[in-house]
C-alpha cells in the first residue's frame, strides 16, 4: 500500500545523499583553494616584509654609524669619506647624503652633483625620521625612489627593492605601507586603500571581492606588507582540486546510494525472507544467564533468538524482530523459538530443576489466547512446572491492556510468571501496573548504564526501584556491565542482573557446561 510514496521517498534520499558528497567535495576543493591561496598571500607578504625590514636595518646601521662619528666639517673630504663607507657597506642603499633644510648638499653620488632638492616630506615621525615616497633624480629621471632622512643625513633606496623578486604569479599585487600610519609607501599593482587600513599588529588573511588578501606588520620597524592575489588564480586551483575531489565525492554518492538501496530493498523484501528463513530453520537460541545478585549463582537465563542467513550473514534481533511485528510474523516466530525451548531443554531441567526460562512474547502473542495453549504444550515438552518460566512482556503490550490482560491472567494462573520487560521505555501510562498482577520487573540496560553518569537518569533509576518494591514486584537489571552498578543495585535491593558482567548470551550446551563446572566449584567449596 505504501509502496509507492515509499520508492519516492528512497528515490529523494538517494538523490539528497549523492549530491551532498559532490557538493561537499566543490566546497573542499574550494575552501581547500582558499586556504592555500590564503598562505601563498601570507608568505609573499611576509617575503616583501622581510625585505623591507633588511632594508631598514642597513639605514638604520647607517644612520647609527654617521651618528656615532666625528668626521669634521660637513662635506668636508673626510664627512664625505665617511658616507662612502656607509654606502659601500649597504647593497640596498644606493646613496647616502647630508641634507639641510630639503637640500642634499653633498652625497656619495659624487662630487660633481650640485645641491638637489628633495622636495616635501610624504611622513614626518616623532623620532625625527622624515620619509619621502616618491622622489627623482635628475641622475635617473625615470626612477622613483625611497628616501629615509634623519638628523641631517639621508638614505636612497630604490623603491622597487622589496616588492621587485617576489611575484613570478601573474596579477598578484605587493606592497608596503608606513605603519601604525596606514600609508602606502611602495606598491606594485592594486593595492587598495582599504586593505591597507585594516592591517593590524597581526597578520590577517582575508577575500575582498576578487582578491584573497594577506596583510604583515613588522615587529621591529613601523612598517608592514600586503600581498593581494586575484580570484582567478583561486579557480584555477578549485578546478585543479576538483578534478581530483569530484571522483572521490562520486564514489561516496555511489556507496550511499547502495546502501540505501540496500537497506530499502532489505526491509521491504524482509517479511519473505523471514518467512523463507523459518522454513529453512536459520533461527537459532543463545541463552543469557539470570544471576541472583546476593549469592551470585546462576539461577536462570533469558532466550534470546538469532538468525544467521545461510550466506553467514548475521542479523540482529532489533533488526528483524520489528519487521516481523510490523508484518504480523511474529507470532511465528515465537512459535518457533518455542518449539526449539520445547525440544532443547528438558535436559536442562532435569539436571536443574529449579532453573529458570525468560521467554520474550511480543503485543501480537500477547493480544491472542493461542499463546497460552503453546505455553503450555511448550511446558509439558520440557517436563518443567510452569514456575520455571518467566514470561517477559513489553510495556507496548499493554496500550490495549484489555486484550493483554486476558491472557497474562490466564498465564499467571496457569503458574507462569511474568515479567514486565523494558520498563519505562515505552509510552504507555503505567496504570496498568496498578490494575494487573505481575511477578517480574526488568530495569532496562539503559538505566542501568544511567548509574555511573548523568545524575538525573540515576534518580529515575532510583525511581524505578522504589516502585517496583511498593508494587511487591521482584527486579531484574538488563545490561549489568561493571562490578560498580551490581554493587549498586545490590545495596538497593535488586534481586537479580544480567549482563556482559556475569556473562555474554551463549549456545544452549555452553550453558549446561558452564552450569556443571559451577555445580562442581560449589561441591568443592570449603
Ligand atoms: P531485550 O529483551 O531487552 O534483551 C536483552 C538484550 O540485551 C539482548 O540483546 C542482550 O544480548 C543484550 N545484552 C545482554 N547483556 C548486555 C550487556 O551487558 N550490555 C549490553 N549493551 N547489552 C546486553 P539482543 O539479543 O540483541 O536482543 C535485542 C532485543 O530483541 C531483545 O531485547 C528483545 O526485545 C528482542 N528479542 C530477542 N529475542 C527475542 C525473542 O525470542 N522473541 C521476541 N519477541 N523478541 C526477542
Ligand atoms: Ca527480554
Ligand atoms: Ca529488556
Amino acid at each position: 500500500m505504501h509502496t509507492k510514496s515509499s520508492t519516492i521517498i528512497t528515490a529523494l534520499v538517494i538523490m539528497v545523499g549523492m549530491a551532498i558528497p559532490i557538493a561537499l567535495s566543490a566546497y573542499l576543493a574550494r575552501t581547500g583553494a582558499v586556504e592555500a591561496e590564503k598562505s601563498f598571500a601570507l608568505t609573499y607578504a611576509n617575503d616583501v616584509l622581510a625585505r623591507s625590514e633588511a632594508v631598514l636595518r642597513q639605514v638604520d646601521t647607517g644612520f647609527r654609524k654617521l651618528d656615532q662619528s666625528n668626521a669634521g666639517a660637513p662635506c668636508s673630504p673626510a664627512h664625505r669619506a665617511l658616507m662612502k663607507q656607509v654606502d659601500l657597506a649597504s647593497s640596498f642603499i644606493q646613496a647616502v647624503g647630508y641634507v639641510e633644510g630639503k637640500t642634499i648638499l653633498c652625497s656619495t653620488l659624487g662630487a660633481e652633483f650640485p645641491p638637489i632638492d628633495l622636495g616635501a616630506v610624504d611622513l614626518a615621525r616623532a623620532n625625527g625620521v622624515n620619509l619621502r615616497f616618491n622622489v627623482v633624480f635628475p641622475f635617473a629621471p625615470g626612477s622613483r625612489f625611497l628616501t629615509v632622512e634623519r638628523h641631517g643625513y639621508v638614505a636612497i633606496v630604490h623603491k622597487d627593492l622589496p616588492i621587485n623578486a617576489t611575484a613570478n604569479t601573474p596579477g598578484v599585487a605587493l606592497a608596503t605601507f608606513a605603519y601604525p600610519e596606514l600609508r602606502v609607501i611602495t606598491a606594485n599593482g592594486l593595492a587598495k586603500p582599504e586593505w591597507i587600513k585594516s592591517a593590524t599588529t597581526s597578520n590577517r588573511t582575508f577575500i575582498d571581492s576578487d582578491y584573497v588578501v594577506a596583510t604583515v606588520t613588522s615587529k621591529h620597524y613601523p612598517i608592514g606588507a600586503l600581498c593581494a592575489i586575484p580570484i582567478a588564480n583561486l579557480d584555477q586551483r578549485t578546478r585543479a582540486s576538483l578534478k581530483t575531489l569530484i571522483p572521490a565525492g562520486l564514489l561516496g554518492s555511489l556507496l550511499f546510494a547502495w546502501a540505501v538501496l540496500y537497506v530499502s530493498k532489505l526491509r521491504t523484501s524482509m517479511p519473505s525472507i523471514i518467512k523463507g528463513a523459518l522454513k529453512r530453520k536459520e533461527f537459532f537460541l543463545e541463552y543469557q544467564p539470570l544471576v541472583e545478585l546476593s549469592t551470585g549463582k546462576w539461577v536462570g537465563a533469558e532466550v534470546l533468538i538469532r538468525w544467521r542467513r545461510t550466506q553467514g550473514e548475521f542479523i540482529r534481533p532489533d533488526t528483524f524482530v520489528p519487521v516481523a511485528e510490523e508484518n504480523g510474523l511474529i507470532q511465528k516466530v515465537t512459535e518457533y523459538v518455542l518449539d526449539r525451548v520445547a525440544t532443547d531443554t528438558a535436559e536442562l531441567f532435569r539436571r536443574h530443576p529449579e532453573f529458570h526460562l525468560g521467554i520474550n512474547l511480543s503485543s501480537a502473542d500477547l493480544h491472542d489466547e493461542a499463546t497460552v495453549s503453546m505455553l503450555l504444550r511448550m511446558a509439558a515438552a520440557t517436563h518443567a512446572r510452569h514456575t520455571n518460566f518467566i514470561v517477559e512482556a513489553t510495556e507496548s503490550s499493554f496500550t490495549d491492556y484489555g486484550l493483554a490482560s486476558v491472557v497474562i491472567n490466564r498465564l499467571r494462573e496457569e503458574g507462569f510468571a511474568v515479567a514486565i520487560d523494558d520498563f519505562g521505555t515505552g509510552y504507555s501510562s503505567l496504570s496498568y501496573l496498578q490494575r494487573i498482577r505481575l511477578d517480574y520487573l526488568k530495569i532496562d540496560k539503559s538505566f542501568v548504564a544511567a548509574l555511573d553518569t548523568s545524575a538525573a537518569t540515576s534518580d529515575v533509576t532510583l525511581h524505578i526501584i522504589e516502585m517496583a518494591k511498593s508494587l511487591k514486584l521482584q527486579m531484574i537489571a538488563e545490561g549489568v556491565e561493571t562490578e560498580a552498578q551490581a554493587r549498586f543495585l545490590r545495596q538497593k535491593g535488586v534481586q537479580y542482573a544480567q549482563g556482559w558482567l556475569f556473562a555474554r548470551p551463549m549456545a544452549l550446551p555452553e550453558l549446561m557446561r558452564q552450569l556443571e563446572e559451577r555445580a562442581a566449584a560449589e561441591l568443592t567449596a570449603p
